[in-house]
């Protein structure tokens, strides 16, 4: 198991101080995480230049929250500053960190997607796009969602390998256990095995440069 640790932009320069700190005490973070839209910031703020060069500097990989996001009411909306789009000029400015623009960017594909397709530092995932709330609804998300990605696939075929799988919650919450409706979706993708075990696992290594 390994861990992203979080950035509040509000408060870059100590949140920075406190990741080194946490570096030093727990191996396993492999990444940052900040979250766009639920922060009033573009992803070119000159803020996240500072997260991305300090990535940089500790070889870690900036993930993103991207697309839609939820109020408290638990309604979901676009939000400009969550757009995916203006990870390019970090993408650009440092080629050796990766990036992760998370939820393919949810509703706003093309961006996402040819971003992967252009950067080979550039990666998205599809975790918290199936939040149905049982399992008729989560099969009818896989339908769309797979859609979605098959279309891209034949669109820009090298992004099978910038794609990864994921739920947006611990496999081992109580609540979320079973992912079995969840995973069924790798069977809705034109993908064969190789690329099944890409998107499941090695694409996860690349995105975070976990190495065996
Ligand atoms: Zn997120």
């Amino acid at each position: 198991m390994y861990f992203l640790d979080s950035v509040d932009l509000d408060h870059v320069e100590d949140e920075l101080k406190k990741i080194e700190k946490d570096l030093k005490k727990y191996p396993r973070i492999i990444g940052i995480k900040i979250y766009l839209g639920y922060q009033k910031y573009f992803a070119n703020n000159e803020k996240i230049f500072k997260v991305a060069d300090f990535a940089c500097k500790n070889k870690l990989t900036v993930t993103f929250h991207c697309g839609e996001i939820y109020d408290e009411d638990g309604k979901s909306s676009f939000s400009e500053y969550s757009n995916a789009k203006y990870i390019e000029d970090l993408a650009k400015k440092y080629p050796n960190t990766n990036f992760v623009a998370s939820h393919i960017n949810w509703p706003e594909f093309e961006s996402v997607f040819s971003l992967c397709n252009k950067y080979d530092n550039f990666y998205t995932c599809f975790s918290g796009c199936n939040d149905g709330w049982d399992e008729k609804e989560r099969s009818r998300q896989n339908m769309l969602i797979s859609d979605i990605l098959n279309k891209y696939f034949k669109k820009y075929p090298k992004i099978k390998k910038k794609v990864m799988y994921g739920t947006d919650f611990f496999a081992c919450s109580e609540d979320y256990s079973d992912v079995s409706s969840y995973i069924k979706i790798l069977d809705l993708l034109n993908i064969n095995s190789k690329e099944k075990k890409d998107i499941l696992y090695n694409n996860v290594c690349n995105a975070y440069k976990i190495k065996f």
